[in-house]
């Protein structure tokens, strides 16, 4: 089975949402995933929206969003955290492929949320690069905490300020969503109940 792509930023978001129903509900129709799909690909890609979300393998996005090949543009790093790399892949999907649609997928349990949250209780940074990832999270941890919040309310923050650095950092995406071309939308998965709710719309 073969679907088109939504152009507009609201029918991309609806797509998404309704694939996610699909796949909490358990009645996944997999599209765009047989050889028609790869053959009608062969010529280009067309992907509806970019999904930034967090490596953790629990939070496939072309599972739970019920889609198949040539629908998602993927960027990944663990606890969506924003940096060049990311910066371009987002720009690259939004300028050059038209891509109406920017999803930040965060969710409960993330690890690396867990770890900045632990990083500021202990006053101490993790070694390596995983240092990089948790001090990206940080303000969005001193955020919550600030206002006595939960470790669920840092992850949706989470979400948000990386919806507002994309914005700041890029002002090839801010001209997109100011024209109404794109739209940059956040949203939390639940791991248990696999359901995605919205906490950001751009
Ligand atoms: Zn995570």
């Amino acid at each position: 089975m073969t679907e088109s792509s939504p152009l507009h930023p609201a029918a991309a978001l609806q797509s998404l949402l309704e694939g996610n129903t699909r796949f909490v509900e358990g009645r996944r129709e997999h599209p765009n995933q047989d050889a028609d799909r790869r053959t009608e690909l062969q010529s280009g890609q067309n992907p509806f929206a970019v999904v930034f979300g967090c490596s953790d393998s629990r939070v496939a996005a072309e599972i739970i969003f019920d889609r198949g090949l040539g629908d998602l543009f993927m960027v990944r790093t663990a606890g969506q955290v924003v940096d060049a790399a990311v910066l371009g892949s987002v720009e690259f999907a939004v300028d050059q492929l038209g891509v109406p649609l920017v999803l930040i997928l965060g969710h409960d349990n993330c690890g690396a949320v867990n770890a900045a949250a632990a990083s500021v209780e202990s006053g101490r940074l993790p070694a390596g690069y995983v240092r990089d990832i948790v001090e990206r999270i940080t303000p969005a941890v001193m955020a919550i905490r600030k206002v006595g919040g939960t470790i669920d309310d840092m992850v949706a923050e989470n979400v948000r300020q990386a919806g507002s650095l994309l914005l700041e950092r890029s002002p090839i995406l801010a001209r997109k969503v100011d024209s109404g071309k794109c739209r940059i939308v956040g949203v939390v998965y639940d791991l248990v109940d696999g359901r995605v709710r919205l906490v950001e719309e751009r």
